[in-house]
C-alpha cells in the first residue's frame, strides 16, 4: 500500500465520528505522510450533516493546530467538502472537494445519497419513473459545478451507485446510462481537477468497488487526467479501508502514479 495519505476525512464537526485529533494520532500511526480534512461546509439547510456555521472557526481553529502539531512529522491540511448548494467560500481553505448529494425535491434539498426510501421517491414523483433522467439532473449539475469552479478534486463522482445498490433502480451497464456518465466526465477533462477514486461506498459495505466505475476511471487515464484515492472516512477504522483495491483497479486499468496530498508541495505523485 503506497497511498499513505487521504484528502476526504471528516469530523464531528459536520457528520463525522472521529475526533480530527484522533484521526490525525492514526493516521501518523499508521505511517501516513500526510491528511488532509474536508468536513462538509456550511450550507444553509440540513443542518445536522455540515459544520453550522457558528462553528466554522473552530473547525479551523483545531485543524490549523494540528497542522502545527504535526509539523515536521506530518503535512496535515485544512480542507473542506463543498456541496453544490454550500454558502462559503473555499477561498479560506487549503483545497476542496466539489461534490453534489442535494438536489431539490418537493421545494426542499434532499441527499442523493439519503435514503433508499428517498432515492425511489424522487424517481417516482419527480422524474416520473424514469431513473436515467435521475441520472441526468446529477450529472448536469456536477459537470456545470466542475467545469465553472474547476476544483482540486471532483468527489465520488457516481454518488447515485450507492443507493442504486440498496434500491436498484438503474441499469448502470446500460449503453445509455455509461453514456450519460462518460459525456459528464468528458467536459471535465480540461479542469485540472483530480478524479477521485472513493472507496467509501465499499467501507460502507453498500458498494464492491469504488467511485467512479471502471470505464469511466479508464476513460480519464485515456484523456490524461490525474487520480487521488481517498475513502472519504467518517470513522477511524475505515481511514485508509480499501486502499488496495483501488491501486490494484487503478494498475489493472493502466494507471502508473496517483496524486495524493504532499509533504514539500501541495499535491505529489506517487507510483502506483
Ligand atoms: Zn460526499
Ligand atoms: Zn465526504
Amino acid at each position: 500500500m503506497s497511498v499513505l495519505s487521504c484528502a476526504h476525512v471528516h469530523t464531528p464537526f459536520c457528520d463525522g465520528k472521529t475526533p480530527a485529533p484522533d484521526m490525525a494520532r492514526a493516521a501518523w500511526e499508521k505511517g501516513f505522510i500526510s491528511l488532509g480534512f474536508s468536513s462538509h461546509a456550511p450550507q444553509d439547510f440540513d443542518p445536522g450533516s455540515c459544520i453550522p456555521p457558528d462553528q466554522e472557526e473552530n473547525y479551523k481553529a483545531q485543524i490549523r493546530a494540528l497542522q502545527a502539531q504535526y509539523a515536521g512529522r506530518m503535512a496535515v491540511y485544512l480542507g473542506i467538502e463543498r456541496d453544490y448548494y454550500a454558502c462559503v467560500s473555499p477561498a479560506d481553505y487549503d483545497y476542496y472537494i466539489a461534490s453534489v448529494h442535494y438536489l431539490p425535491l418537493a421545494g426542499e434539498y434532499v441527499a442523493i445519497d439519503g435514503s433508499p426510501a428517498d432515492f425511489c421517491r424522487r424517481i417516482d414523483e419527480d422524474c416520473g419513473g424514469d431513473a436515467l433522467l435521475l441520472a441526468r439532473r446529477y450529472f448536469d449539475l456536477l459537470r456545470e459545478y466542475v467545469v465553472r469552479a474547476r476544483p482540486p478534486i471532483i468527489g465520488h463522482f457516481d454518488l447515485l451507485r450507492k443507493n442504486n445498490a440498496r434500491s436498484p433502480r438503474l441499469d448502470e451497464e446500460s449503453p445509455s446510462y455509461r453514456a450519460l456518465a462518460l459525456d459528464a466526465l468528458a467536459a471535465m477533462k480540461d479542469t485540472g481537477a483530480f478524479l477521485e477514486v472513493n472507496t467509501g461506498g465499499m467501507a460502507r459495505g453498500v458498494l464492491r468497488s469504488p467511485y467512479p466505475q471502471a470505464f469511466l476511471l479508464s476513460a480519464w487515464r485515456q484523456w490524461g487526467g490525474e487520480v487521488i484515492i481517498n475513502s472519504d472516512c467518517h470513522d477511524v477504522r475505515f481511514l485508509d479501508a480499501y486502499f488496495d483495491d483501488a491501486e490494484a483497479l487503478l494498475r489493472a486499468l493502466g494507471y502508473d502514479h496517483a496524486v495524493r496530498l504532499g509533504r514539500g508541495q501541495m499535491w505529489e505523485r506517487y507510483a502506483l
